[in-house]
C-alpha cells in the first residue's frame, strides 16, 4: 500500500493525531441562532489541531466581534477584488451580505504539522464545496454537519437571547431557516441541538470517528 509520502513503509506516513491523514475540511451549517458558533468554539477549544477558517464578509461587525478573529470584515470593493483574483473556494450572499472562504484558509501542512479546518458556512457554501471536492476527485476530504434547532420556538428564543438584530432581520432569518432545514438532506450528519452538552458530545464523536476512518478500506 503506497502511503501519502509515496512509498510503502507503513510507518512513514503523514498522520494526524487520531490516526488518519490530516487535512479534513469540516463544514458546519445551521439556521442562524441554532447554536453552531457555540458548538464550533467548544470544538476548537478542545482540539488544538482543528483550526477555524476565518471567513471574509461585507456585513457589519456585531457588538463583541473582533476583526480578523470573528471574521475578516471588508468592504464590497475589496470583496469584488478577491472574487476577481479567484481567491475564494466558495462565497455566497446571505441575508443581503456576502460571505466567503479563501483557499488559503483551508487546511494544509503548517510547519510540517497537519491539521483539520473547521468552516461555519451556509447551505449554499456547502453545496459549492461538495461540488468542488467531487470535481477534485477527493470527496472524502469534506465532512458536512448540519445543526438543527430543537424547535421553531427555541430558534426564536436563541436569536433574541443573542441580541444585536432588528425585528426585520429576525423575521428574515426565521424565514430563511425553513429553506435551510429543507436542504439539510445534503449533509453527512445532522445534530439536533437540544441539550448543549449532549450536542457537543455528538459533534466531537463525529469528528473523532471521521479522523479514524479507514480511507484505504478495500472490500
Ligand atoms: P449560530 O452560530 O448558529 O447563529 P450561536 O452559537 O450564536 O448560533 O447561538 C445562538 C444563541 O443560542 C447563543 O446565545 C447561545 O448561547 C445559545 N445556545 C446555543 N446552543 C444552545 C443550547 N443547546 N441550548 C440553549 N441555548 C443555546
Ligand atoms: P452571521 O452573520 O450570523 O455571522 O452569519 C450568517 C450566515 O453566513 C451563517 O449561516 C453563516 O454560516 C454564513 N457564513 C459565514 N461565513 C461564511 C462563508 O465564508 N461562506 C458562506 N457560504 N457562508 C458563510
Amino acid at each position: 500500500m503506497i502511503n501519502d509520502n509515496g512509498n510503502d513503509n507503513p510507518f512513514d506516513t503523514n498522520l494526524s493525531l487520531d490516526g488518519r491523514p490530516g487535512g479534513l475540511v469540516i463544514a458546519v451549517s445551521a439556521p442562524s441562532g441554532a447554536g453552531k458558533t457555540t458548538l464550533c468554539n467548544m470544538l476548537t477549544r478542545e482540539f488544538a489541531d482543528i483550526r477555524p477558517s476565518i471567513s471574509f464578509t461585507t456585513r457589519k461587525k456585531r457588538a463583541g466581534e473582533i476583526d480578523d478573529v470573528s471574521y475578516h470584515f471588508i468592504n464590497d470593493e475589496n470583496f469584488d477584488k478577491m472574487i476577481a483574483a479567484g481567491e475564494f473556494i466558495e462565497w455566497a450572499s446571505v441575508f443581503g451580505k456576502r460571505y466567503g472562504t479563501a483557499y488559503k484558509s483551508i487546511s494544509g501542512n503548517d510547519a510540517g504539522y497537519l491539521y483539520d479546518t473547521l468552516l461555519e458556512i451556509d447551505v449554499q457554501g456547502v453545496e459549492k464545496l461538495i461540488a468542488y471536492y467531487k470535481d477534485a476527485g477527493n470527496p472524502g476530504k469534506l465532512i458536512t454537519i448540519f445543526v438543527k434547532p430543537p424547535s421553531y420556538a427555541d430558534l426564536i428564543d436563541r436569536l433574541k437571547k443573542r441580541g444585536g438584530i432588528s425585528d426585520e432581520e429576525l423575521k428574515n432569518r426565521l424565514e430563511v431557516s425553513y429553506t435551510e432545514i429543507r436542504k439539510s438532506n445534503i449533509y453527512d450528519y445532522i445534530i439536533t441541538n437540544d441539550d448543549l452538552g449532549r450536542s457537543y458530545l455528538k459533534l466531537k464523536s463525529i469528528v473523532v470517528a471521521e479522523r479514524c476512518r479507514n480511507i484505504n478500506k478495500k472490500i
